[in-house]
């Protein structure tokens, strides 16, 4: 199957060669027929299934008749979080390059001014989170009766995120002859019910249950006592981990995003943040880092990650296990993406079992545990295994194969980590990314997990012993200890006479 087979118009034709694909995804060999027929379309695929030009290739080919007016936008995308929008409208942006459409973003986030200004223009393409959309309709500032194509993207996610009641809303609010396009990766009992409600005989084009996960991922389990040890548990992780390119990590509250960010900063990881509380500049620049390998760590929440299409991840961990199972499988789908080979690792405490054995039952296999699996170690034992295997170099040569130059790499990694942490293009997301957290009680901000930890204590010296890695010690603030001859010079001052 070619995408010349797919009834494309020259101008999309030539847009899909430029991007450089040869053949069509699944669900676009599938979709795209019945969407330029004008048939509804019910599209159950994950993100990383190409879905994305499998609405937006056909769209702009219906778009290359007619025009749209002020106020009047002629489709409309609905997606749950600001990031997919955008990254809907970057699509429109490159495929439609030979159109000259007018794209429109109402997204949270970012002044009315500016995007009432594209909406009077009139927007052709409309692209929305439903929040936004509503606020802007409800302010006179919109008009939905234009709308000829709908496309609602990551239903279920949108379920997830309490949005049905606006999708409900706006579904009521489109001419009842438009065309939609729903799209999800999996199919609740309310999603199944919206789609009998809003779509009328539709295409149903299946291409990859939510539930499995790619062959081409290595998953593993690791066994970690809580708290700040799963701190520690991650920092050997990260430093051993083969082949390890770019790593996100996963958190289940936006609050502990904050907490894992600070602490990765404190101990030299090039790292950024992602989670729902941070401004969309924030969240932005913070991606972008990401994706242009200012930081190589990008600590997520799912709300934020979800569907972002970062290709090349090399490592997915989960600091925390997801407690519904298929986040698992939306979190390690964003390493080992188009037959690419990604590694998923998930820190396992007592509190995670039945969640472990939830996922193992969605995606219908054992996972596998690196070393001691739970239980097999006293809580102690975990801490000194990820002190000594962080401390000993040659640990990651042997594991990698790589010989010397995994020693070497090991060596040199803190000081570069600690260089890469000075530059200055990932600072400002990592500064902005943290910002959010400061809403939160001061104590829950506070990386100082070590200090909370339930091992015996030590004092300040055996703290500084040679079982922990080099870059645990206590960063030095400002001079240290060291105070330069100038200041200890006695300074004369002039009398002088005040007031009173
Ligand atoms: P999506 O599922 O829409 O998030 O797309 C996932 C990734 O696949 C994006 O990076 C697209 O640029 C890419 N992609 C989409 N269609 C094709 C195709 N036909 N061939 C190769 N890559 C594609």
């Amino acid at each position: 199957m070619q995408f010349s087979d797919l009834g494309l118009s020259e101008k999309v034709l030539r847009a899909v060669e430029d991007s450089g694909y040869t053949t069509p995804t699944p669900i676009q060999a599938q979709a795209i027929p019945h969407v330029l027929a004008g048939r509804d379309v019910l599209g159950i695929a994950q993100t990383g299934t190409g879905k994305t030009a499998a609405f937006t290739l056909p769209m702009l080919c219906r778009l290359e008749q007619g025009r749209a007016r002020a106020r009047v936008p002629r489709t409309l995308i609905l997606e749950p979080t600001r990031e997919l929008a955008a990254q809907v409208e970057e699509s429109f942006n490159k495929y439609g390059a030979q159109h000259k459409l007018n794209v429109a973003l109402l997204i949270g986030g970012v002044s009315f001014g500016d995007q009432e200004a594209k909406i009077m223009r009139g927007a052709d393409v409309l692209i929305a989170t439903p929040g936004r959309l509503l606020d802007f309709f409800e302010r006179g500032k919109l008009l939905l009766t234009g709308i000829e194509i709908l496309v609602i993207d990551e239903a279920d996610r949108m379920l997830d995120m309490g949005f049905i009641p606006d999708i409900e809303k706006i579904c009521k609010l489109v001419p009842f002859t438009r065309q939609t396009l729903f799209f999800s990766a999996t199919m609740p009992p309310e999603i199944t019910r919206l789609t009998e409600q809003f779509l009328h005989n539709p295409a149903r084009v299946e291409v990859a249950r939510a539930a499995t996960t790619a062959s081409t991922i290595t998953q593993v389990l690791v066994a970690s006592h809580g708290g700040g040890d799963k701190r520690e548990t991650l920092r050997r992780l990260l430093r051993a981990a083969e082949g390890l390119k770019n790593a996100i990590v996963f958190c289940n509250r936006k609050r502990d995003v904050a907490i894992l960010y600070k602490s990765l900063e404190k101990h030299g990881f090039p790292v950024g943040a992602l989670h729902g509380d941070m401004d969309q500049s924030a969240r932005m620049a913070s991606l972008d880092a990401f994706k242009n390998g200012a930081v190589d760590i990008l600590v997520c929440s799912d709300v934020a990650a979800r569907g972002l299409d970062i290709p090349d991840v090399s490592h997915v961990f989960n600091f925390d296990v997801p407690t519904h199972a298929e986040d698992y499988v939306h979190r390690i789908g964003r390493t080992g993406r188009a037959g690419r080979t990604g590694h998923a690792y998930t820190i396992v405490t007592d509190h995670d079992t039945k969640y472990i054995a939830q996922i193992e039952d969605l995606i219908k296999k054992q996972i596998d545990w690196e070393g001691p699996r739970l239980g097999e170690l006293a809580p102690a034992e975990y801490v000194e295994r990820d002190r000594a295997r962080s401390a000993r170099p040659g640990e990651r040569s042997r594991r990698s194969g790589r010989g010397e130059r995994g020693e070497r790499d090991r060596a040199e990694r803190p000081a570069r980590e600690r260089s890469r942490s000075s530059d200055e293009t990932a600072r400002a997301p990592r500064q902005k990314a943290a910002r959010p957290g400061a809403d939160e009680p001061r104590h829950q901000d506070s990386p100082r997990p070590e200090s909370r930890r339930d091992e015996p204590r030590r004092d300040d010296q055996r703290r500084k012993s040679a079982s922990r890695p080099a870059d645990d010690d206590p960063p030095v603030i400002g001079m240290g200890d060291h105070v330069p001859s100038f200041l200890l010079r006695p300074v004369r001052t002039k009398a002088v006479k005040t007031a009173d």
